[in-house]
């Protein structure tokens, strides 16, 4: 019995020293999501053919953008006229001083704040105040461990964090087949 107490109270205590919060990317938030976790996708005019990397949130209006870890350093970040603004950061604990191994990027919005610059590490702030977004949505990558460059490593699921999940009650429906399907 007294085995089993000690083994509670340290589980107790591990939760404790693990517990951090993450948050809806976007506000207001519309918890829906229009694509998910590695959807495989046909390359196109500045794509190859990929599996998706993260997930999509609509945003047919302007939201502000906040990224998923209420502390956060801002990596690299770039403008591409076809896909938007692209901001990679890493996550802090919730306290903002104690860096995670992980981090996250942030895809097609078509403005950031001025006060966002890379290398800077920010508390609660968002990314973009009042954005709109290339073709309506926002695209989100989790990464674990973080690992520079971002951009196609280490991608997870982010509905393996139960804050960004959305329950799904429907079986998925094949619409079609490709013959010219390569596993990447
Ligand atoms: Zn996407």
């Amino acid at each position: 019995m007294k085995v089993f107490q000690r083994i509670f109270i340290l589980l107790l205590i591990f939760k404790k020293i693990e517990a951090q919060t993450y948050n809806w990317p976007i506000f207001p938030p519309e918890f829906v999501v229009s694509s998910t976790f590695g959807e495989f996708r046909l390359g196109f005019s500045y794509t190859e053919s990929h599996f998706h990397e993260g997930i999509d949130i609509p945003a047919t209006t302007s939201k502000s953008v906040f990224p998923i870890t209420l502390g956060f350093q801002v990596g690299n970040m770039f403008y591409n006229p076809q896909i938007g603004w692209v901001v990679e950061v890493r996550h802090y604990k919730d306290d903002c001083s104690t860096v995670i191994n992980e981090g996250s990027r942030y895809l097609h919005m078509n403005a950031i704040d001025e006060g966002i610059q890379p290398g800077e590490i920010y508390c609660g702030d968002a990314i973009s105040t009042n954005t709109t977004f290339v073709n309506n949505h926002l695209h989100l990558e989790l990464k674990r461990p973080y690992q520079v460059p971002l951009e196609n490593t280490n991608s997870i699921n982010p509905f393996t964090i139960p804050a960004l999940r959305i329950d799904d009650y429907q079986a998925p429906i094949i619409k079609n087949l490709t013959k010219n399907f390569f596993p990447l």
